[in-house]
């Protein structure tokens, strides 16, 4: 299993972050074009589910690829990480300044699993919140950050350019999806949103190699095993 316990939150430069290791919130559906690839409905509010913190794993680590599950999808996200506690929010700028950094983010899906999971009207948790199921890169400051209606976000498989958004296509984008989270979850210091994923997910299998890219500046990779 992927060692999650070793996992903890770093900056860029490498240092550790002052936090722990909270949940993970996501949001599917985030980006329309994504949506309409696995035939799925746009939807009318933030669809939220979470991964806990056993999920959470280095992106710059090799990538844990489940093996006898059926087909692993990558799914590329900016990540968002709460420096403070945020609840039941209505403020924009409040929900903004709870941020303390940004990166970029795997959300490791085992399809075949989650829509066998769908299609009984189960959860998801199985296909979606296993050990190893969130690798995330080091976060950058917000500081560095200078619009949060326009981050960037790409994946390159072996060099091919598979998946390539900006935050200015999300259906909710990070402030407001940071007030509707608040209002069901508390988020917490050390916690980490991730925001959606655009159109181009796909499968994975070992032996890739991964280049996660945030804000046209910053760039991790990663091997697949
Ligand atoms: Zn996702």
């Amino acid at each position: 299993m992927p060692s999650f316990q070793n996992y903890k939150h770093q900056w860029l430069d490498g240092s550790d972050v002052a936090l722990p290791s909270g949940k993970v919130v996501c949001v599917g559906r985030n980006y329309a074009e994504h949506a309409k690839e696995l035939n799925n409905p746009i939807p009318t509010e933030p669809l939220l589910f979470m991964k806990p913190a056993t999920s959470l794993v280095d992106f710059t680590n090799p990538v844990l690829i489940p093996k006898g599950f059926g087909t692993v999808h990558y799914e590329a996200e900016i990540s968002v990480l709460i420096g403070k506690r945020l609840s039941v929010c209505t403020d924009a700028d409040v929900a903004l300044d709870s941020v303390t950094g940004v990166g970029a983010a795997l959300d490791l899906t085992l399809r075949d699993l989650q829509s066998d999971l769908k299609s009984k009207g189960q959860p998801w948790e199985k296909a979606k919140a296993f050990d190893g199921a969130c690798p995330v890169s080091p976060f950058v400051s917000t500081a560095m950050i200078p619009d949060f209606e326009d981050i960037k976000i790409s994946l390159k498989i072996d060099e091919a350019l598979v998946q390539s958004g900006s935050s200015e296509e999300m259906l909710t984008g990070v402030s407001d999806l940071l007030c509707y989270i608040s209002t069901f979850f508390t988020l917490e210091p050390g916690d980490i949103v991730l925001t959606g994923t655009p159109k181009g997910v796909g499968a994975i299998t070992e032996g890739r190699k991964l280049t996660l890219g945030l804000a046209d500046q910053f760039e991790w990779c990663s091997l697949t095993q």
